[in-house]
């Protein structure tokens, strides 16, 4: 699953690319958005931003129309100049909007909607996301200068009590931003095992993860190349070798970078995705 940092590196280099350009191309294979495009055409309004928020992607265009998409797991943004050559089959396309000079292309998103600000403001998705790891990031600019709500996300944190950290962490209506990579990253970072029940964390330990959950995210924004496909340019470590990117995540079986005790992992939830972590380092709190 795309984490937020991607989401919103993907933002940034299409807001860059594409705002205040004029839509010369509007295509999409969903029958909703086209019908839309044929009653309010695309084709001739100004792109005027593109922003993220959570894990969903927003394209505004002038006159009131916004493109809401949402890479769930297998989604992505990519942008070419045009005439340029596709780096994924044409079939994978789901929406492409083309200017004079470029063309973007979501690939299998499967989420995708044309909506007014009104609606985009009462979209039950968006309302129900928690606040944005990523918001006021250092270096953020215009699509994300908002203020990050910390007492809602400790308020949030806390009201998953009985839930292990490493889920919580997950939850976009909890945080927003975080996926499956940087939750293994950040509770190494934190010293927290990622079962412990959120009760157990006191609320100095819940703010220094915060806080690490936001630095992380950030500089992974900040330091990644302008590619839009994930997981390129991420690090968590301050190792200059690119094998040493990351502490455990994708090393289970192996020595802990910190201790040398041997890395553990676990599948959980309904997607049975991998959580790694180092017993040594992140010891499990006392009841
Ligand atoms: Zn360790």
């Amino acid at each position: 699953m795309p984490e937020g940092d991607t989401i919103f590196r993907a933002a940034a280099t299409l807001h860059r690319v594409l705002a205040g350009k004029e839509v010369t191309r509007f295509e999409s294979v969903y029958p909703a958005l086209t019908r839309v495009a044929d009653d309010h055409p695309i084709v001739g309004r100004t792109i005027e931003s593109v922003s993220a928020r959570g894990k969903h992607l927003l394209i505004a265009f002038s006159g009131d129309l916004i493109l809401r998409t949402h890479m769930r797991m297998n989604g992505s943004w990519h942008i070419y100049p045009t005439g340029g050559r596709w780096h994924r089959p044409a079939r994978e396309m789901r929406v492409l909007v083309g200017t004079h000079d470029a063309v973007a292309v979501a690939f299998n998103v499967p989420v995708a909607e044309l909506l007014t600000a009104r609606a985009l403001a009462r979209h039950t998705q968006l309302r129900a996301l928690g606040p944005d790891l990523l918001s006021d990031a250092n270096g953020a600019r215009g699509p994300r200068a908002e203020t990050f709500d910390r007492p809602e996300a400790i308020r949030r944190l806390r009201a998953r009590g009985p839930d292990a950290i490493g889920d919580a962490l997950l939850k976009q209506r909890v945080v927003a931003g975080i996926g499956n990579v940087f939750k293994s990253e950040i509770l190494f970072l934190a010293g927290i095992d990622p079962f412990t029940p959120v009760a157990r964390l006191s609320d100095s330990a819940l703010n220094r993860m915060v806080d690490i959950a936001r630095e992380q995210l950030a500089a992974n924004v900040m330091s990644a190349s302008q590619t839009l496909s994930p997981a390129v340019g991420r690090r968590t470590t301050r190792s200059l070798d690119p094998r040493e990117k990351l502490w455990v995540y994708g090393r289970g079986g192996r020595r802990c970078r910190r201790c040398g005790a041997t890395i553990q992992s676990k599948k959980t939830g309904l997607d049975a995705r991998l959580t790694y972590w180092c017993p040594t380092c992140q010891p499990l709190q006392a009841p």
